[in-house]
């Protein structure tokens, strides 16, 4: 018998993945965790049946939710994740050897839990070996208030905005990252779809220009989100993620990077007509 996972995107329009088999299916006190075997994009992680990483395409999500502000900033040294239980975002910060500090922030401990059994090519820093990482099984929200002025870079790494995520998409909190955030520090946050999720969008940059001097969008195409076009907010204090960028320091950063490299940093920035209108002032 044939297996066949579908997530919907709308009510009509959804994506459908063969797959073979179940290595985990639990809920915790915050969500539903799958994690299945499919055939043509590996193990694949769901929460609460929406698609959250797939072994063949998470290097475009975590390649470009990290590299375009760590490239941006000048010396990032100590950088906090809020969610990105997967382990993802941890490992391609560790390829900065310049950063000093990881400090994941996950509230839902059973996602750290079996991302690091069974999703071991992403959770492969968040396993407790590396000493620049440091793990904190918390709400994003409560932990920030407590931290002021101590992060370069700050990355939400968050599930949509339902559930425990609501609140990550809200000004109030974006205050808290703000303040959490050293003088020159960069956020940057998923922002969706721009082709399905125009209204989250609207309501979420409208939030981020109530309190970052420079907020931009950027994007990548990821096959297995909705429309596969998606997108980052990139929120700044002082530095532009284009006119502060320092091309050569990303051409020559040392490492081999799937998805970003230094003339993408750029172009994923030039967006089209409809995703700029979403976000218009
Ligand atoms: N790449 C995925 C995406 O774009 O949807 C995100 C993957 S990562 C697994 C999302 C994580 O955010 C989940 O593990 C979830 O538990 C976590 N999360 C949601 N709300 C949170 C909050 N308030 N504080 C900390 N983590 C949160």
């Amino acid at each position: 018998m044939d297996l066949w996972y579908t997530e919907k995107h709308s009510e009509n329009v959804g994506i459908t993945l063969k797959a073979t088999r179940s290595l985990f299916s639990g809920k915790s006190e915050f969500q539903q965790l799958d994690i299945l075997e499919t055939v043509e994009y590996g193990r694949m992680m769901l929460l609460d049946g929406l698609v959250m990483v797939t072994e063949r395409d998470e290097f475009v999500y975590h390649d470009m939710i990290t590299h375009p502000a760590l490239f941006t900033h000048p010396a990032p040294k100590k950088v906090l994740v809020i969610g990105g239980g997967d382990g993802g975002t941890i490992r391609e910060i560790m390829k900065h050897p310049g950063v000093e500090l990881a400090v994941l922030c996950e509230i839902d401990g059973l996602v750290i839990e079996k991302s690091i059994e069974l999703l071991p090519s992403m959770a492969c820093e968040i396993d407790g070996r590396n000493p620049r990482v440091k793990l904190h099984v918390d709400d994003g929200i409560a932990y920030i208030r407590e931290h002021r002025d101590q992060f370069d870079v700050i990355l939400v790494d968050s599930t949509d905005p339902i559930g425990p995520a609501v609140g990550l998409f809200e000004e109030d909190f974006y205050r808290l990252v703000f303040a959490a955030l050293k003088e020159d520090g960069i956020m940057v946050a998923q922002s969706e779809s721009p082709f399905y999720h125009a209204e989250i969008q609207k309501s979420m940059y409208g939030n981020l220009r109530q309190v970052f001097p420079i907020v931009e969008m950027y994007q990548a195409f990821i096959p297995t989100y909705p429309s596969g076009l998606w997108s980052f907010a990139f929120a700044s204090k002082k530095y532009h993620p284009v006119r502060d960028f320092d091309r050569a320091r990303a051409k020559n950063r040392g490492f081999y990077t799937k998805y970003y490299n230094e003339e993408l940093h750029l172009g994923a920035f030039m967006l089209p007509t409809f995703a700029r209108e979403n976000i218009a002032g």
